[in-house]
């Protein structure tokens, strides 16, 4: 018989170590944060919009995108009203059409079953055609001020380099356990668990990028149970081809 696999444990991250995560996170991003249109809106059409143009794509590539797309489609009425071909005409360029045709059908579904209304909690956001776990903690927490976590490709690299560097962040296992730290790590209101997950992002995407994380730069880097081992590491083998998933965006389902 093959010997049997030991279970790899959650990690519990103590209450004084989640404050000081928290307390560096958030005065760090309150000073490096971008200033990006989907931050100045608590609109949950808007906050859904960006978060499917952001996943796999680029922050700079979306903005423009964002912009006309929102022209054309300024409402769920008018999107769920809109022609098929004229959804996927305005989607032209972003790649991925998937994620336009679920948009379409949400926008569809939303204004025929629920008055229009974008649900506000992350199990019934999970309910809508092509929402996953990420992007339904996205918009109850970016739209709603929701206490909701959430983990995409760059939060998962966060959490997997400072708290658990022992997790194979890639399987279903280790995600379990990346999301069980998230959670941990909420603020106590919903107000600033906005401003937690952007930033938490936002750290994966400027400053722990995949191949060259800044840890000299990084305002966790005293708490990181990674930061001596990217210290050592030479610069050559920390580079590489990026992948699509780790560039700077702002949201993608692990
Ligand atoms: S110290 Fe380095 S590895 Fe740790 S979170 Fe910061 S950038 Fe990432």
């Amino acid at each position: 018989m093959p010997p049997r696999q030991t279970p790899v444990p959650f990690v519990e991250v103590s209450a004084e170590a989640a404050t000081a995560f928290r307390r560096r996170l958030h005065r760090w991003y309150r000073q490096h944060s971008r200033d990006l249109p989907w931050r100045r809106t608590r609109d949950p059409y808007r906050i859904l919009i960006s978060e499917l143009m952001l996943q796999q794509t680029q922050v700079s590539r979306v903005l423009d995108f964002y912009r006309r797309f929102l022209e054309r489609f300024p409402d769920l009425h008018t999107l769920a009203k809109a022609r098929p071909h004229r959804v996927l005409e305005a989607w032209e360029g972003l790649g991925y059409y998937a994620r336009a045709r679920n948009l379409h059908k949400l926008a569809k579904h939303v204004t025929s079953t629920r008055d229009g209304i974008i649900p506000d909690s992350p199990e019934a956001l999970r309910e809508l055609p092509g929402v996953g776990a990420y992007t339904a903690g996205a918009v109850a927490s970016f739209a709603y001020e929701r206490r909701a976590a959430l983990v995409d490709t760059n939060v998962a690299r966060v959490l997997h380099r400072v708290f658990a560097p022992e997790l194979a962040p890639k399987s279903g296992a280790g995600l379990k356990r990346l999301w069980h730290i998230a959670e941990q790590l909420l603020p106590r209101t919903g107000k600033t668990t906005w401003t937690h997950n952007q930033a938490l992002m936002e750290l994966g995407a400027l400053v722990c990028s995949a191949r060259s994380p800044k840890c000299g730069e990084c305002p966790v880097h005293s708490i990181c149970a990674s930061a001596e081992r990217f210290a050592t590491l030479p610069v050559a083998l920390r580079r590489g081809r990026r992948r699509p998933a780790d560039v700077a965006n702002g949201g993608t389902e692990p």
